[in-house]
Parts: structure tokens; sequence; C-alpha cells
């Protein structure tokens, strides 16, 4: 506290101090400097996410194209010169769809643009015929009594909300998890959703329904927008009818692994600086922006690091995450396989939000560590990079991390458009924009080599 005199009244107020940032010493700035130079250049990590969309194409978890994504991505890796490049397998559960389709019956017939929800079940071969009910929301849904939604097939219209920061998206996501699962209770026949997402196009957006498990607990599809709309102005004429089939293949077990991949640390190499990205994406498109586009980023990155000949003190750890989109798969065997050194995982990191340029950079560190933290923000900002707060969740696939006390940031993207484009056919290669894909690419390179260079501990948790 300082004490403050003002015509003769002497008041106590907290002294203000300027907020400590830790010095980066010169040879590491000018590093940083060609880091960022080299990054906006960039076209190893460009070309990665370009030919992985191209030469393996969409990747679904526990399918052969996503074996085939874990050969090409060792090999491409091995390739670029990184070492103890690797794959740590694992076995999940596998859904994948054969037949999806729908069309109105009564009072018209026309056919509809609907995509099956990762871990629907199948209807009766064939399909089904039933009246739709329409809900303006899940909570609307939950409640109503079982004796209205008995035998109906439910609707859940519920819109999105755009953000920059995909905040909209949380929200949305309820039904497609809880949709089936209340349906059924309900004796429901079956459940379609308006796509979770924000375009107004005739496609629709896919993604998992279940749970902490392969299959889920009844027959869910989600519309394109424009059927949604369709379907809901016909209903205000009076009762529509709808056949839905759909059907899908299911096994216990199926194989999918993590792709590993090093730049071994000069002098703490037992130091771990882990990015990731997930490697396998949903079926409709080639899964360019979810996330091919996060795993190019990371590569192209440590590859920057990796091109300045001398290796930082720590060692830099890019994993390749498997079967993320079916209930993050390969971040929890890797939380649970690695559990005895995550210790000495000093920082992570994950890109998994498309390939828009970072607005902010948001941390997870010890109280202590936050001088670090703002070295790292007051480097990135000639980026467009503002600094963010210290409540950073971290990456879908290291979300389970910061229990163990590992210190995440989150580089956060501008998702505008993420959620055009996200679990649908549109998710395509063409849809990334190189200058600020390669903004990623600068910042990534950035902030990976401080962490793995400077041998900050950023679970300090008092200065
Ligand atoms: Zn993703």
């Amino acid at each position: 506290m300082l004490r403050t005199c003002l015509v003769g009244l002497c008041l106590l107020v907290p002294a203000v101090q300027a907020q400590e940032v830790a010095e980066i010493p010169e040879p590491v700035r000018t590093t940083v400097q060609q880091l960022i130079e080299r990054g906006l250049d960039d076209e190893v990590g460009y070309h990665f996410v370009r030919d992985l969309t191209t030469e393996v194409g969409p990747r679904l978890a526990g399918s052969e194209a996503e074996a085939r994504a874990r050969r090409w991505s060792t090999q491409k890796l091995a390739e670029l010169g990184f070492k103890e490049v690797r794959t740590e397998d694992f076995e999940i559960p596998f859904w994948a769809r054969q037949v999806d389709r729908a069309r109105i019956v009564s009072p018209t017939q026309q056919n509809l643009v609907i995509t099956a929800l990762g871990g629907s079940t199948s209807t009766p071969v064939g399909g089904v015929e039933a009246e739709i009910l329409r809900f303006e929301s899940m909570a609307e849904l939950r409640a109503a009594s079982a004796d209205i939604v008995s035998g109906k097939l439910v609707f859940i219209d519920e819109k999105m909300t755009r953000t920059q920061d995909g905040s909209g998206y949380g929200m949305a996501v309820r039904k497609r998890r809880n949709c089936a699962t209340v349906t059924s209770e309900k004796g429901g026949v079956a459940c379609l959703i308006r796509s979770v997402g924000t375009q107004a196009r005739r496609f629709a957006h896919t993604g998992m329904m279940a749970r902490g498990k392969a299959v889920g607990d009844g027959v869910a599809v989600a519309l394109s927008p424009p059927d949604a709309e369709q379907i809901t102005r016909l209903l205000t004429k009076g009762p529509v009818r709808l056949h839905l089939d759909v059907q899908v293949e299911t096994r216990e077990k199926a194989p999918s692994g993590n792709v590993i991949a090093e730049i071994k640390g000069r002098e703490n190499p037992e130091e771990i600086v882990l990015i990731g990205c997930h490697l396998d994406s949903w079926d409709l498109g080639t899964g360019a922006v979810d996330d091919g586009a996060g795993c190019g980023i990371v590569v192209g990155a440590a590859h920057l690091i990796k091109s300045l000949g001398t290796a930082p003190r720590r060692t830099i750890r890019v994993v390749l995450y498997g079967s993320e989109e079916v209930g993050l798969l390969g971040g929890r065997y890797y939380a649970q396989r690695h559990a005895d050194n995550l210790d000495n995982h000093v920082f992570a990191a994950e890109s998994d939000f498309g390939a828009g340029k970072i607005w902010r950079f948001q941390t997870r560190f010890g109280e202590g560590a936050l001088p670090y933290a703002r070295a790292i923000q007051q480097v990135l900002a000639p980026l467009g990079i503002s600094p963010g707060n210290n409540q950073a969740f971290g990456g879908p696939d290291i979300s389970m991390l910061p229990r163990s006390g590992v210190p995440v940031v989150t580089p956060r993207q501008n998702g505008w458009d993420y959620f055009d484009l996200h679990h649908t056919p549109d998710d395509t290669f063409d849809k990334i924009d190189h200058d600020d894909f390669n903004q990623n690419v600068a910042a990534y390179a950035t902030f990976t080599y401080l962490a793995a260079e400077m041998g900050w501990d950023f679970r300090k948790t008092v200065n």
C-alpha cells in the first residue's frame, strides 16, 4: 500500500506495480525474428495439409483411411528430418455410415439433404415412416410428455449463433449429444436436428452424438438448414410425414493411433514441449480445416525450428492425435500412456480450430510464470495477436493435461466461418487461406521455440 496525501487528507491506496515481463536475451530475439519471417513465407506446413487431404482424403476414426494417414504422416515426418518418428497404437470402437437418406412423403414428395450423426443406430432395413413433431429447442423436447412424442420423428429446430471465438458451439452441440437419448426415452422413432453450424447452404453437418461409447441411444440425423426451414414451413400447413433410412456399420474394435515426431533437446531432452493436432476427420469432406490445417501448422512450425540447425534446450514433441472426433480417444490414450512422465511435460498447445488468424494468446500457467506469458505475448504482438487471460483450456486432445499440472496455452483463432465448414462436405483444402495459415505457423514456431529454448518453469506458482 502507498500513502497518498492530498490537500491534507491522507489515504492508503494499493501500489500500482508495473507488470513484470521476463527478459529474452538478444540472440534468442534474433532467432525468433527469423522464425517469424520464415513462418510467414513457409510452404512446408501448407503442403502438409494439401497433400494429406489430397493423397489420403477423409480420415474417419478407426478406418483403413485413418491407418493410411498414420503411415503417410510417419513417412512425411521422417522425410522432413524429424527424430523418433513413431506411432502409439490403441483400439477404438468403430462406427461408419452406410446409408443415410430421408424424404418427405406427405403432403409433398421431396428428397432431403441429411447426414447421420456419428453413433446413430440403424433404422429397420428399408427405413421407417412417421410424422414429424417439431421443437424449438432441446429444452422444449425435455419438457414434452412421452404421450405426444411416442411414435413420432422428433425434429429440433434450434439455431446456432455465429461468433468469432466459436462460443455458439457449446450451446448448439447439446441437441446433437442429447436428442436421440431423450427421444428414445419418450418412445420417439428417431431424432432429426437442424445442423449444428452457421451456414445456410444445402448441406448438413455431422458430428458425434454418443458420449463415451461408439453407438448412441437411437437414430439421429442432421438436416441441412434449407431443409429444416422447408419442413418448418410445411408444418404450418398441417402434418408432415417423412421416410427415413439410416444403416450403419459398427465393430467393437478397430485400430487407431497417435503419430509422434520429435526434435531432441540439446540440454534437457527429457523436458517436453508438446504441440499437437488431430489426424482423424469426419468422412464427408477431406478434413482440411478440421483438422488437417492444425497438423500442417504444428508440423510447419516444428520444421522451421528444426531448420535453425541447432536444437533448442528442451525436446519439441509433435503429436498428431488419432480418433479425436469420436471422443478425444487419442488424447485420453496419450495422457494415460504417458501418465508417469507428465511431470516432464513443461508446455502444451494444440491447433484444432481451422486456419483462421490467431488474434489472442491465452495461457494456463502458474501465477509465478505470468512474466513468461507476458514476454511471449509481447513477441507475438507484431503478428496482430493480443494478450489473453490465464484461463486457457489448451485444445481438445490436451484438455486432460492441465489436471496433471501441465501448463497449456490456447492461441485463439478467428472462427467466424469455422462452423460454416465444420464436419461438412465443404471442409476441403480450397477453404484455407495461405496467408492466414502462415500467420499460425509463424506464431506456433515463435512460442514453441521460446518454450523450448528459454528453460522457463511455466508451473512456477509464486515469484
Ligand atoms: Zn477438430
